[in-house]
């Protein structure tokens, strides 16, 4: 029979050790953990993304929410977690600090510095995920971002705020270009990241000197999640770097952000969901895979002149097995994107660099930011390529030529020779306008092929040296009047004659 007295007391002495402490819903603790996944029980009022806390010090992200349980990814202190910690809910989500003092520097996807330079100083903690800017907060995209490889600002003009995939199959110079357009941007006000998901450290470093050489780290920061960090790490990789860049979007500076790469992204998450017990999909990915790179790439914007006019320009990376960009994650990354700068390996190998492959490559806004002089300089380019890769192809048949025939295929070889750009020599604007309209025009067949690339280079040079006011004024106003044309066709007849 029960004793009514003992009930009181036990009620009561419960009643006095009660410390108030928080609520059992915010609290849980750990069934199962291993692969840097943890399952939780508890955490009842837990939220997708959250940041939740375990006793040991450690800290994962709420990436599952279901009847009996939370499942959670550790992104630090894996090893520490017990089966039966204490596990707390923070209310929030993951936030990295942004500011000045992260250019030059190389942070993880938590905003900690890897470089052994000492701490950064926040001006700003910025919650990883966020909305996308609205449609009234956005401005049409009306700068160019120039990436100073005339084949790229020509027929596939990038303009700031817009988002320009980089595709192709391993080693076609994708990081090169991306690389290549952040030194370019030296002394043009644009902010620069460049956020590693899942490369070697060693190629990591070696991108770290370049950009040194280049001046770039001045204006240009490094977000890093290795091939050894773990898959929650590279997952929160991009979303860090588009959070930081953020907080400088919304001063009303540009920002460029390049993601290098969203393939290897994209196995990362798949890793987590496996892990987690999502269903998994075609390859093996969740169904949710083009969300993870939709709402990643929808933050890249230009904001309106009311909400300070800054953008984001993103790069995705991508990379191809074999050429196939009609397999799973590029098909998703180039429908999600405003066009995509496809490289190709046969053109790599055979010394077209950057492989460039114009037929596949598109710029669905770039166009409307492209200065006039350019516009005018490659409109024709893309026609000319065209005409002579069909002709290339029939020419090999090996019939008599007639002489249309042979000046067409002779001007097509020469603009195939000006495209091709060694790494570290961006061109400038208006070098670009200049090259495009002297080889559009004529003025180099009298070159050999093989001696174009030196021929350009002297050119560009003797420009610079001779006819500076002529290169101002049309970077100042943006326009190759027909008096410009007219001295550009005269600089080049009197650098033949100098060359003789
Ligand atoms: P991965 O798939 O391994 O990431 P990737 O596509 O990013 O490769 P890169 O690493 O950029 O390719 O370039 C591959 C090699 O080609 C490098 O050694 C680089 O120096 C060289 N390369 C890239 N672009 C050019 C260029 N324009 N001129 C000469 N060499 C180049
Ligand atoms: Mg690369």
């Amino acid at each position: 029979m029960a004793n009514f007295g003992d009930l009181s007391r036990v009620l009561q002495e419960q009643i006095e050790k009660w410390e108030g402490k928080a609520a059992s819903d915010s609290t849980g603790f750990v069934v199962q953990v291993g692969d840097g996944v943890a399952t939780i029980y508890g955490l009842e009022k837990a939220v997708y993304g959250e940041l939740v806390e375990f006793t040991s010090g450690a800290a994962g992200i709420v990436l599952n929410l279901v009847e009996d349980g939370v499942g959670c990814v550790l992104l630090s202190g894996e090893s520490l977690v017990k089966d039966g910690d204490e596990v707390r809910g923070t209310g929030r989500v993951v936030s990295v600090p942004s500011g000045q003092s992260l250019f030059g520097r190389v942070v993880n996807p938590l905003g900690e510095p890897v470089d052994g330079k000492g701490p950064v100083k926040a001006e700003e903690y910025l919650p990883v995920e966020s909305p996308a800017p609205s449609v009234i907060e956005r401005g049409s995209v009306n700068t160019p971002l120039e990436t100073g490889a005339v084949s790229v600002d020509s027929m596939i003009p990038i303009g700031r705020g817009q988002r320009e995939l980089i595709i192709g199959d391993r080693q076609t110079g994708k990081t090169a270009l991306a690389v290549d357009a952040i030194i370019n941007q030296k002394g043009k006000g644009v902010y620069c990241v460049y956020c590693a998901i899942g490369q070697k450290s060693s190629s990591v470093a070696a991108i770290m000197r370049n950009l040194e050489r280049g001046g770039a780290l001045d204006y240009t920061f490094v977000v890093l999640a290795t091939a050894s960090d773990s898959a929650a790490l590279q997952y929160l990789a991009p979303y860090s770097a588009a959070a930081m860049a953020e907080h400088f979007m919304r001063q009303g500076k540009d920002v460029l952000v390049v993601y290098d790469d969203l393939s290897k992204h994209a196995v990362a998450y798949r890793t987590i969901s496996l892990l987690l017990r999502h269903p998994p999909g075609r390859e093996a990915f969740p169904g949710d895979v083009f969300y993870l790179h939709s709402r990643l790439l929808e933050r890249a914007a230009k904001l309106s002149p009311e909400k300070g006019g800054g953008s984001i320009t993103a790069l995705p990376i991508v990379e191809t097995q074999a050429g196939d960009i009609s397999s799973y994650i590029p098909t998703n990354v180039i429908s999600i994107t405003d066009g995509q700068v496809f490289l190709d390996s046969e053109l790599f190998n055979s010394g077209i660099r950057p492989a460039v492959d114009v037929g596949l490559s598109v710029s669905r806004v770039g166009g409307s930011a492209q200065s006039k002089a350019m516009r005018k300089a490659s409109g024709r380019l893309r026609l000319d390529l065209a005409q002579y890769r069909e002709m290339k192809a029939f020419a090999q048949f090996g019939s008599d030529l007639d002489k249309a025939t042979q000046d067409k295929l002779a001007q097509g070889e020469r603009l195939m020779e000006i495209l091709k750009q060694p790494q570290f020599s961006p061109y400038t604007m208006v070098q670009e306008a200049a090259v495009l309209f002297v080889s559009i025009n004529g003025c180099l067949m009298d070159i050999p092929v093989n001696k174009i690339g030196p021929f350009i280079k002297g050119f560009l040079e003797y420009l610079e040296a001779h006819d500076a006011g002529l290169m101002e004024s049309i970077a100042k106003t943006g326009v190759l009047s027909s008096e410009n044309e007219q001295e550009l066709v005269s600089a080049i007849e009197n650098f033949k004659q100098l060359k003789q």
